[in-house]
């Protein structure tokens, strides 16, 4: 009976063990998670469970009792240390070998650091640390205004906390969502009272906080750091599978060995509809991309070619975004970004290549498809739109 393995008990992980079983695979499954919990969700993390509004039982992919049920024998606990690709096996932090007849890499990524004692968001115990800090109220540093930074900034709001982010861009998110819409969460942020640096750069964290690169240094209760990512290549990578920033597969989520596959926040995969490698860092591509390699892995027909897609809540603004801002030239809104009810279409020679609704729910089909499509718009048309989506704010995702 063949042996399917999985490095990486994450969202990815958990939901190609998932797949393997739905679709008929009758083999052992072995799910192997450097964690001491089974597969979980991190966004909850930076959000409700962060905020104190949600509970601990709510993060988790599965059921406790569900990978028994389903004969995944899942390890916890555990790291694959090496990969020996020509015998086939993975060697664990535990002195054993784990054998596989299909294995697929699904470890992740962790937080990229800095110099000094901060803080980082990536874990459950991360999550739990924080809130616990941010309990007393006192003054929170965050460096790093990108997506994890901001919402922990928010949340340490939310908690009474003095909040300071401080960021070298000249706009939050200037890389994912450009200079014009990172100044619309500027502004929410300044509007609910954090402190917002930019064009700043922390050059060390202290104990007493952090020094900037101009030489200020700021004094703090708390520093968190939210600097980015790293996948966590090194397993693929010194087993000679082919790496660049992630382990690279082609659009079935194959590695560069065909019986290894790569998925989630470690895969750096050719996407058919963009024609170049993204490695994408998104729940929704370790929830799709997860499956997508399991299916692959039983010989089914798989090109993995969806629209990127992320969700964030911070403060008053609940928004979705979808696509790659990759190499835009224009940006065109319709609704009311004054009024944070819009949508934000990023074009590139008068084809949209990516979509933001804010506050406006209901749409992300519609708006992917518009991506897919790659037609040429008319840019009145696209600012007055349809009013479909613009019902009263609901808050969720797709
Ligand atoms: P991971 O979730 O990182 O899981 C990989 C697992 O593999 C980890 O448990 C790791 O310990 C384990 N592992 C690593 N190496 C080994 C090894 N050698 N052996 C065994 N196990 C190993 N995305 C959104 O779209 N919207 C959001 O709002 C959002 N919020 C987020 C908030 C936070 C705080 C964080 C950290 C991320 C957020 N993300 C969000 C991103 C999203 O959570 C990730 O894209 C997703 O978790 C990736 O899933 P994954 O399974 O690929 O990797």
């Amino acid at each position: 009976m063949a042996t399917y393995v999985i490095v990486g008990a994450g969202l990815a992980g958990g939901k190609a063990a998932q797949t393997l079983r739905d679709e008929g695979f009758d083999g052992d499954i072995v799910l192997i998670g450097a964690e001491r919990e089974r597969p979980y969700e991190r966004p909850p993390l930076s959000k409700g469970y962060l905020h104190g509004k949600s509970e601990r039982e709510k993060i988790f992919v599965h059921e406790p009792g569900w990978y028994d049920e389903h004969r995944v024998l899942l390890r916890t606990g555990v790291s694959a240390t090496r990969l020996d690709l020509d015998a086939h096996h993975v060697e664990l932090s535990d002195g054993t070998r784990q054998p596989y007849d299909k294995l697929l890499i699904a470890t992740g990524a962790r937080p990229r650091t800095l110099p000094g004692p901060a803080r980082y968001l990536r874990t459950v115990g991360d999550s739990e640390a924080l809130k616990a800090a941010f309990a007393g109220g006192g003054s929170v540093l965050v460096v790093g205004a990108g997506w994890i930074g901001l919402e922990t900034a928010a949340a340490a709001r939310a908690a009474g906390c003095q909040v300071t982010v401080i960021e070298p861009a000249p706009t939050p998110l200037h890389r994912p969502l450009g200079p014009e819409l990172g100044e619309v969460f500027a502004r929410v942020h300044r509007r609910n009272g954090v402190d917002l640096r930019l064009g700043t750069g922390v050059a060390e964290v202290t104990a007493e906080g952090v020094r900037l690169s101009t030489g200020e240094r700021l004094a703090a209760d708390v520093v968190v750091a939210g600097v980015g990512a790293a996948p966590n290549i090194e397993l693929g990578r010194e087993a000679g599978l082919e790496v660049a920033d992630g382990i690279l597969t082609d659009a079935s989520l194959r590695t560069s060995h065909p019986d290894v596959y790569a998925a989630g926040d470690v895969a750096e995969s050719h996407h058919p509809l963009y024609g170049r490698r993204l490695r994408v860092e998104h729940w929704a591509n370790a929830l799709n991309g997860g499956p997508a390699a399991a299916r692959a892995m039983l010989g089914q027909e798989v090109v993995y070619d969806r629209v990127p897609y992320f969700f964030t809540d911070q403060f008053e603004l609940g928004m979705e975004f979808s696509g790659d801002i990759e190499g835009y030239d224009e940006v065109v809104y319709r609704g009311s970004v004054d009024d944070l009810e819009f949508i934000a279409f990023w074009l590139r020679q008068g084809r949209v290549v990516a979509a933001m609704n804010v506050n406006v729910w209901d749409v992300v089909g519609e708006l992917q498809q518009q991506i897919r499509s790659g037609a040429v718009v008319d840019v009145k048309e696209l600012q007055a739109g349809a009013p479909v989506g613009f019902r009263s704010s609901g808050g969720g995702s797709s």
